[in-house]
């Protein structure tokens, strides 16, 4: 089996301090084929940008020498927002990503770790929950050069409800919505496993999102373990390929200068 982990951070994001290439040495201890590194890109002044002019020959670099142990791509995770549109087109446009993961980190300028009680102790879940999904929409239709929506149902994680849990069938007409622009424009999502180190003991997204994007007519799915530190590089991505599998889907996706090539199970 091709074993990838298309989701990926270094210390050149904000958030990680784990070393680039000792993210590489335990990517190839664990016996993985291929990697996509996606650091960060959030336009909110509380986070710092890499700079991809320091960034790439750094990259590159490693990838020559590593070349024989592993396959390395350049990607970025950048943080999708409909009125900061022009943004994150320009910085897409500005570099050769292989790889972008587009995410929701924030809703409505409400970023969903640093104001995650603004956002959520004003709003039911109902209310916060399809706001995040209907944001996505708008995302979708303005942010254009992305492959892969990141960890699909990621409110999950930072709601400050009795229950967070998100469950496909509570919001299908707004998720249905979401997975039918996806598919429309080719674009995929990813199976994220840092759940299991978040404590929900599952992947975002659910199986359900992931068998109802397949009914839609979806291809392209990514796997990603979101690993900051190198000890996480890889992890539960066997459950990601058992959940494809389960799914009904017979390749995994992995991308070269943005378009993806699928590859058997
Ligand atoms: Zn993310
Ligand atoms: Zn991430």
């Amino acid at each position: 089996m091709y074993l990838v982990d298309y989701h990926l951070h270094t210390s050149f994001s904000s958030d990680s301090e784990a070393p680039m290439e000792d993210m590489i040495l335990s990517a190839i201890d664990k016996g993985l084929d291929e990697i996509a590194f996606t650091d960060h890109v959030d336009f909110d002044d509380r986070y710092t940008l890499p700079d991809y002019n320091l960034y790439i020959p750094y990259l590159e670099d490693l990838k020559h020498k590593y070349k024989n142990d592993i396959t390395i791509k350049l990607g970025i995770e950048i943080g999708l927002e409909s009125t900061k549109a022009d943004l994150v087109n320009t910085m897409t446009a500005a570099f050769p990503f292989d790889f972008i993961i587009g995410s929701s980190h924030s809703v409505r300028c409400y970023d969903l770790y640093f104001d995650q009680n603004e956002y959520f102790s004003t709003r039911t879940k109902q209310e916060a929950y399809s706001t995040y999904f209907e944001e996505m929409l708008l995302n979708i239709k303005s942010c254009n050069d992305f492959c892969v929506y990141g960890h699909m149902d990621f409110i999950s994680r930072y709601g400050l409800y009795e229950d967070n849990t998100l469950n496909y069938m509570e919001y299908a007409p707004f998720i249905d919505a979401v997975l039918k622009e996806l598919i429309a424009r080719g674009k995929g999502i990813e199976i994220n496993t840092s759940g299991y180190r978040y404590g929900i003991n599952n992947c975002y997204p659910d199986i359900e999102i992931l068998k109802r994007y397949k009914a839609l007519g979806g291809e392209i799915i990514t796997i990603g373990s979101d690993a900051h530190y190198t000890k996480d590089v890889g992890d539960h991505i066997g459950v990601a390929y058992d959940m494809l599998h389960t799914a009904g889907f017979k390749d995994i996706t992995v991308f070269k200068g943005r378009r993806p090539e699928f590859i058997r199970l």
